[in-house]
């Protein structure tokens, strides 16, 4: 009982001496588990130096307390000592590599101990990684010695990997920075030129807000190192988170459609960065950290709810920014706040990057909304387009008709006899031409008729000019009536008439002459008036011209005069 109380008692000895040293075995090529192994020590005044090694290999380093500390460890101490005993158990010489992401602290140092001194061992720096070769002799036992120097809060990520693996997590994190930084300076650059040319403050406000972006990303993973990265996250807090808001307000309307909510967020966003610069001014910014927290979260929501309230409105753009809002600010919370500031977020590939993840979706989804309102702005250009034409297609026909109807007056004007209504001189001209080249086509026989009001220059001695017209006009009435619709009579000039009658026969056109007179005489005009005509006939038969047609029409008409008037003489 007693020897076995010893032996156990010597056992747990050796098993926790042997618990601290770490062994590398021939099969297990990666070992990840060795993360128990590592201990820790904090140095909060950063006063243990590599100069005084003593202090430092006397001093209690202790073990973790976290489980998943492979997973990466939180600190919050601006600088920690960590100590590692590796053995090898493996005949031949084991070479290692332990891997960091160096994007998580400031400055590593790594030392191997040899007897009383530390040696260091250079870091092989791959993006955003750092990595230090061990070699481990045979049945060697090395113990190695760690400094962390953080900038804020940061944690550990320890792997110890073969040195492909770490060239192919270097090739990774490389290729997928790189991705990242193209993709959101194109899409600046983008922006940027579409704000020149448009003119549109939008898109200058989101090239803004996303370059503000690259700059806090380029800093965590240490590329761009300037600056510190406190004020990295200052200013890069105050340009993203004011211009999403000038985004979202100019795509919503927000201070038009909801002035109580837009001021509610103006008031946020102003305390949540105030609060922060403050707090980088007097260098107590993760003291703010959780109000700074509460604060930026709140103002966060008061846009998310101005965003979904307008989701009935505007409803693909809303979604479209709402999806861009929730990923930045879910990538941005993941992984800075729950992984480097709170610590607790597990570290892993998704978690570091989720931040880097977020500010893509962001580009993604406001650019959906971008080409969403340029096709919709389209659209109704097109169709304001499509009616101005169409209203001027229609103004154009309108036009068109008036002018036409305008051109039939003035023609109408042109032949026709401003007194009478009849066709006038031109009028006779042409139509003398028509009948008299189609009458060999007809049957019929064609005549002209020229009529002459007798005595009527005694008729305007007698009753004025006036009472003249009227006799003219209605022996125009009267003569047109007389005639059929195929026949033409107009006014050949000052009281004479002419007319253009097809008939069957020449019985016919004494007839139609002899009613045409009978017609006039017995129209009695005011005070028992009555008005006379004398009508000279000529047939176009045989005629070799329109000139001795009209001519031999005349000598009839002249013929009636002498034989007294008011009578019908046909040429011969
Ligand atoms: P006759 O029987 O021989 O034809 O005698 P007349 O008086 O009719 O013939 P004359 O040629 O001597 O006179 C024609 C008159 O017609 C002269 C002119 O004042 C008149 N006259 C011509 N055009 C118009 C018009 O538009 N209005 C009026 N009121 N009179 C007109
Ligand atoms: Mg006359
Ligand atoms: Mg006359």
């Amino acid at each position: 009982m007693k020897h076995t109380f010893i032996i156990f008692f010597l056992l747990l000895l050796f098993n926790t001496v042997e618990a601290k040293i770490f062994t590398i075995t021939c099969q297990d090529q990666n070992n990840k588990e060795f993360y128990t192994y590592l201990e820790y020590l904090n140095d909060p005044s950063a006063s243990l130096s590599i100069k005084n090694t003593n202090t430092l290999f006397n001093s209690t380093f202790y073990t973790t307390q976290e489980k998943n500390a492979h997973l990466g460890l939180s600190f919050q101490n601006p600088v920690l000592w960590s100590k590692i005993e590796i053995k090898n158990s493996c005949p031949t010489q084991q070479e290692r590599i332990l891997s960091f992401k160096k994007i998580t602290f400031k400055d590593i140092q790594f030392f191997k101990r040899d007897h009383d001194q530390l040696h260091t061992i250079e870091a092989i720096s791959l993006i955003n990684n750092a990595n230090f070769k061990l070699q481990v002799r045979p049945q060697e036992v090395n113990e190695y010695y760690i400094r962390f120097v953080g900038d804020g809060p940061y944690i550990m990520t320890p792997r110890l990997i073969q040195s492909d693996e770490a060239i192919m997590g270097a090739y990774k994190s490389a290729w997928f920075f790189s991705f990242f930084a193209t993709f959101v300076l194109t899409a600046i650059i983008l922006y940027l030129l579409i704000f020149i040319f448009l003119r549109e403050v939008m898109y200058l406000y989101f090239s803004l807000h996303i370059a503000s972006h690259l700059l806090l990303w380029l800093s965590v993973y240490g590329v761009f190192t300037l600056i510190e990265l406190q004020l990295v996250k200052v200013i890069s807090i105050f340009i993203s988170s004011v211009f999403i808001t000038l985004l979202s307000f100019d795509f919503l309307e927000t201070q038009r459609r909801m002035p109580k909510l837009s001021k509610s967020i103006l008031l946020f966003l102003f305390l949540m960065n105030s609060y922060y610069i403050f707090g980088f001014y007097f260098n107590i910014v993760e003291f703010i950290a959780p109000i700074f927290g509460l604060i930026s979260s709140i103002t966060y929501l008061l846009i998310i709810v101005s965003i979904i309230k307008s989701i009935q409105k505007e409803s693909k753009k809303a979604i479209y920014l709402l999806l861009a809002l929730g990923g930045y600010i879910l990538g941005y919370y993941i992984t800075i706040v729950g992984v480097f500031t709170l610590g607790k977020v597990p570290v892993t590939d998704f978690s570091l990057s989720a931040g880097i993840i977020g500010v893509i979706i962001d580009i993604f989804f406001v650019s959906l909304a971008f080409i969403y309102m340029a096709k919709k702005t389209y659209k109704e250009q097109r169709n304001l387009l499509v009616d101005y034409s169409k209203s001027l297609e229609q103004k154009v026909q309108e036009r068109t008709l008036q002018i036409k109807e305008q051109n039939s007056l003035l023609h109408k004007q042109a032949i026709t006899d401003a007194l009478t209504q009849l066709p006038n001189r031109l009028e006779l001209d042409r139509q003398a031409k028509i009948f008299f080249e189609n009458q060999t086509h007809s049957d019929y026989e064609l005549f002209a008729i020229i009529i002459d009001i007798d005595n009527f220059k005694m008729v305007n001695d007698k009753h004025g000019h006036l009472f003249g017209d009227t006799v003219l006009k209605t022996i125009s009435s009267i003569l047109n009536k007389s005639l059929k619709v195929h026949d033409i009579v107009g006014r050949w000039g000052g009281e004479e008439f002419l007319a253009f009658v097809y008939v069957k026969n020449r019985e016919n056109i004494l007839k139609i002459s002899e009613r045409i007179r009978a017609n006039v005489y017995n129209h009695t005009f005011d005070d028992g008036f009555t008005v006379t005509i004398s009508l000279g006939l000529s047939s176009a038969k045989d005629k070799s011209s329109i000139t001795e047609w009209i001519q031999s029409a005349d000598e009839a008409l002249y013929k009636a005069k002498e034989n007294g008037k008011n009578q019908v003489i046909l040429s011969n």
